[in-house]
């Protein structure tokens, strides 16, 4: 049976989409452990925890292999401690889907790790496709003082594999903030993935 083709308006402004059917929304209490700074993270999650630091509008027009699932993210400018706010990050559960992401408003950084460890940062401003190859865990970074607004498109069977970031001591380099810029630094506490590891990315690959 045919799905109805739509057409779906992208506010830059709210970094909403309409006709988007899901929602939800991170709060800085629900991102405990992702940042260095421990000290400074608790002292922000205890007066605002509540805030939002990003949301996600999204559409899934079929749940079939093949179709696409596409929506908007919006995140609030900020930092704990020299570090900007983040999304929890992830790579794809069938790790050889792919993504793309569109910059709408604000300015930002995608973070992009491959399984070996590899790093690559992708600056993203309005008018900016980003795309993210198959096998990249990634996490998009607000690097300006204004939301950052993207809009993003992916496989529908692709999966979100979270723990893949923690079970690694978070991702190979942190996104801090230097004069009116941002900086790439190694990330102490991250530990390269075994050889198992490894294989059991690929092995997610049909
Ligand atoms: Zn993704």
């Amino acid at each position: 049976m045919l799905t109805e083709p739509t057409a779906h308006i992208i506010s830059p402004d709210t970094g909403t989409m309409s006709g988007a059917s899901g929602k939800y929304e991170k709060k800085l209490c629900d991102l405990d452990g992702l940042y260095a700074d421990q000290s400074a993270f608790k002292a922000q999650a205890s007066s605002g925890g509540d805030t939002i630091v990003y949301e996600v509008c999204e559409q899934r027009p079929t749940q079939q292999a093949g179709d696409l699932i596409f929506g908007t993210t919006w995140m609030r400018p900020g930092r704990i401690g020299n570090e900007f706010y983040m999304t929890r990050g992830h790579i794809h559960a069938q790790a050889n889907r792919p993504e793309t992401y569109y910059g709408e408003a604000g300015r930002g950084v995608m973070l992009l790790e491959s399984p070996e460890g590899d790093v690559r940062t992708l600056e993203i401003t309005s008018r900016v496709l980003v795309y993210v190859p198959p096998l990249w865990i990634h996490r998009s970074i607000n690097t300006g003082d204004q939301p950052l607004v993207m809009s993003f498109c992916y496989p529908s069977d692709s999966g979100q594999d979270y723990g893949i970031i923690a079970r690694s001591g978070g991702m190979a380099q942190r996104i801090i903030s230097v004069g009116d810029g941002w900086e790439a630094v190694p990330n102490k506490s991250y530990r390269p993935r075994t050889k198992d590891e490894i294989a059991a990315v690929y092995a997610t690959c049909d």
